[in-house]
């Protein structure tokens, strides 16, 4: 990462001092600031209006106490947040992560690259995200759908389709938005379809949505191949994490030639040589809510579940870390390089450490950052709106074409914009360069 420039050392020195203890928020503000040098040396109007010190600060951030009652009749108590970081582009957009790691600092981090990764989508929509400490693993459908209504009854007086429009993340799938849009309809009487996205497909979701992030990332990564003329075709993949991410990527990387041999949960990975059988990934994860050590049970003895070590071990020619924030670290990426991995595209939410692109950068491996390469989640929910608003709702070939060409013009965007600043090939800057123009024109459009 370059070192910072003495304005925007200065910027980031006071992120630091207003948001004491919220590593991963410095993290992700570390990283975008760190793109910016050239465009502040070009464009001094964006350091004129503290561009770029306002950016840094929330519009508004909501915490809340979220209690409610377990199956066994006891109070349970959890916190839940909104952040809502920028409108200059629209609404705040931005999903909702239910997981005990959740704190201020994670669901800032989140909201604050979402709020680049939304205008590299060139859709209007702004930048926010929300979430609880709430962990759903091993709560029954009635207690997750308790803790919902719990945590929209308060949720509700934040949030409309033209204000602030929540979707899914991590912990957050279709029925989970399902409860939370039940109780955001109960306590407004309006049938809101704009108000979130991600809904069911019988109740104003879009086809594709559950499918986009995967997808979108693997879109992406297509367009790095194509650009170094090459194709999925017989690549080797790993793709951590198997969760909605994770699903979708393995499956269209299949459908376009390339065979995924390993994903993984947080207690381990699974090897499959022949292949992820997607369909039984499908039905452990989706059904019957299992894990992947179910999936090398079902497999028998050919797939191993691997406890300890990391996927990172698996070699391959592509990685596509789809499972959380920083679970790819330097020694990781110095593995994936010594076996002869060409290109890294980031499915979830910073997933890799500073120290591991640091290693790919100097090995000129391909990286795509998460805010470009998984943008295809965001933009498929700004598509769910467009439907929603107009009352409309397209097939899945044609919403499948919108997402492709979404993700063909970011890739285009991200890769002009690093040639146009003199680093060319650098996906990270093009995307942080490119995303910051958009939303920086318009917050001086619309004046302080
Ligand atoms: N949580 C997803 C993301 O990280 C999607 C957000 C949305 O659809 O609003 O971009």
């Amino acid at each position: 990462m370059r070192d910072l420039d003495e304005k925007l050392h200065d910027i980031y020195a006071e992120v630091l001092r207003r948001n004491p203890g919220e590593q991963e928020f410095h993290q992700a503000v570390r990283e975008v600031l760190s793109s910016l040098g050239p465009v502040v040396a070009k464009h001094p109007e964006y350091a004129d209006a503290a561009v770029i010190r306002r950016l840094c600060e929330p519009e508004r951030q909501v915490i809340f106490r979220v209690p409610w009652v377990d199956d066994a009749g006891q109070v349970q108590l959890n916190r839940g947040f909104r952040v809502q970081f920028n409108s200059a582009l629209g609404p705040f957009k931005g999903g909702l992560r239910f997981h005990p790691s959740v704190y201020l600092g994670i669901v800032k981090f989140l909201g604050f690259e979402q709020i680049f990764k939304n205008a590299l989508t060139g859709m209007p929509i702004g930048g926010g995200k929300g979430g609880s400490d709430f962990d759903p693993k091993g709560r029954t459908d009635a207690e997750v759908m308790r803790f919902c209504q719990s945590f929209m009854t308060e949720l509700c007086r934040h949030i409309g389709e033209y204000v602030d429009v929540p979707a899914g993340d991590i912990g957050v799938g279709r029925r989970e938005i399902g409860y939370l849009f039940g109780q955001y309809k109960r306590l407004t009487n309006r049938y809101e379809s704009g108000v979130l996205t991600g809904k069911g497909l019988a109740w104003g979701g879009s086809q594709v949505r559950q499918e986009a992030t995967g997808y979108g990332a693997v879109f992406f990564v297509n367009e790095m191949l194509k650009a170094r003329g090459e194709t999925y075709d017989g690549k080797r993949v790993v793709v951590s994490g198997s969760g909605n991410v994770a699903i979708y990527a393995i499956e269209k990387v299949h459908q376009l030639g390339g065979t995924v041999v390993a994903c993984s949960d947080s207690d381990g990975y699974v090897v499959d040589e022949k292949g992820i059988d997607i369909e039984l990934l499908k039905e452990i994860k989706d059904v019957r809510r299992g894990r992947v050590r179910d999936y090398a049970e079902a497999r028998g003895s050919s797939v191993d579940h691997v406890v300890g070590g990391t996927i990172w071990d698996v070699p391959c020619d592509i990685a596509l870390p789809s499972a959380t924030q920083n679970e790819l670290n330097g020694a990781d990426a110095l593995t994936l390089v010594k076996n002869g991995c060409r290109v890294v595209g980031e499915g979830a939410n910073m997933p890799t450490t500073p120290d591991a692109i640091k290693v790919f950068d100097d090995a000129g491996v391909g990286f795509a950052p998460g805010k470009a390469a998984n943008a295809g989640g965001v933009a498929t929910s700004a598509l769910e709106m467009q439907q929603n608003a107009s009352r409309d709702s397209w097939s899945f070939e044609h919403t499948e074409e919108r997402l492709e060409e979404i993700m063909r013009s970011i890739h285009d965007r991200c890769a002009e914009t690093a040639e146009e600043y003199g680093t060319p090939g650098n996906y990270i800057a093009g995307a942080n360069i490119a995303g910051f123009i958009r939303v920086a024109d318009a917050m001086l459009a619309l004046g302080i």
